[in-house]
């Protein structure tokens, strides 16, 4: 069987300017499940993982409000936290587009833990500015509580930054492939995973986020044989946002890793979809895909999308 892993993005999850509820969720989550169960029909085996941006900073959010009433709980439990409520709307909008296609498969969510480098300079310098925008006020409390903030003055409001560490290896690798062999269809290091270092012979949970497209490809480049990025542009563009900007269709890891080297791909956003698909071609010898949901049956049959090779 072809075993694809598929990095979910957030728009398709939830659209920018659109509420958080369950049913504007499920909404897209059905959109985005509809191209992939037809994956499944065709024969193709799927780990999926999603990204969990707004989720996480809505945790954060009811954290913080509630922190008077009810202990607030630590990023990484926040982060196991959204892995289980994105986990489960996303297994019910496959398990529909499965029903649809006809074809009979659990769908598995999986809590993942990921090891990160306890010596990773991000834990000692956190870049990753993650939940809602504070006024200098807010921003105090959220410091007296322990958190690093950060001003964004183009948007004239505080953030919490946090370590977005390099995830090295997936703690439950082993019952990852296990499931995979089995024919499920699998859920795992959703918001790229709780991340875990070592210290003391023993695991610790760690403040931080890892990227969904990097842990995505760690756990590709182990058993993977196609990895596909879902987000809301329908390829990487050279010159992205210019005048002259143009669609990346077929592409080298080469070529990319000029494109790369040459600032075409934003860090934060493009750029770790880009390296995770370098990693992982180049780590495995076989293809990438960066498309939209909409586009995923053509970008497939090589008529739409980047498409990443050897
Ligand atoms: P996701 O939730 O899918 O990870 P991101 O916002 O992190 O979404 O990444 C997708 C975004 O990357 C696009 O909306 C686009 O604005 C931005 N982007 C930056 N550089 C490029 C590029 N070179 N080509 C295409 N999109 C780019
Ligand atoms: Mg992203």
């Amino acid at each position: 069987m072809t075993d694809a892993v598929v990095a979910i993005g957030g728009n398709a999850i939830l659209r920018c300017g659109e509420e958080a509820t369950v049913e504007n969720q499920m909404n897209n989550l059905r959109r985005t499940c509809a191209p992939l169960a037809r994956m499944v029909r065709r024969g193709m085996g799927l780990t999926l993982v999603h990204g969990n941006g707004p989720q996480v900073g809505n945790i954060l959010l009811q954290n913080e409000l509630a922190r008077d009433e009810v202990p607030a709980m630590p990023l990484d439990v926040c982060v196991a936290q959204s892995q289980g409520q994105i986990g489960f709307m996303l297994q019910q909008a496959m398990t529909e587009a499965l029903r649809r296609e006809g074809v009979a498969r659990s769908v598995v969510c999986l809590l993942t833990r990921v090891m990160v480098d306890a010596n990773d300079p991000e834990l000692a310098s956190p870049s990753k500015p993650i939940g809602p925008y504070y006024d200098a006020a807010q921003a105090e409390r959220m410091m007296s509580h322990g958190h690093r903030m950060r001003e964004d003055v183009a948007r004239k409001g505080w953030r919490r930054v946090v370590p977005s560490p390099r995830p090295l290896a997936v703690l439950e690798e082993d019952a990852v492939r296990g499931l995979v062999t089995a024919g499920h269809v699998l859920i795992a290091a959703g918001g790229g995973g709780i991340p875990m270092v070592e210290r003391d012979g023993r695991l610790w949970g760690v403040e931080a986020v890892v990227d969904k497209d990097l842990a995505a490809s760690v756990m590709a480049s182990e058993f993977g044989d196609l990895m596909i990025f879902l987000t809301d542009v329908d390829a990487a563009y050279l010159d992205h946002g210019g005048p002259a900007q143009r669609a990346i269709g077929d592409a080298t890891v080469d070529e990319m890793r000029r494109y790369l080297a040459e600032g075409h791909f934003a860090p934060g956003s493009m750029g770790p979809k880009v390296q995770a698909a370098i990693d992982f071609v180049n780590n495995s010898e076989r293809r990438a895909v960066i498309t939209s949901p909409e586009l995923l049956d053509k970008a497939l049959e090589s008529k739409a999308g980047t498409r990443i090779v050897f």
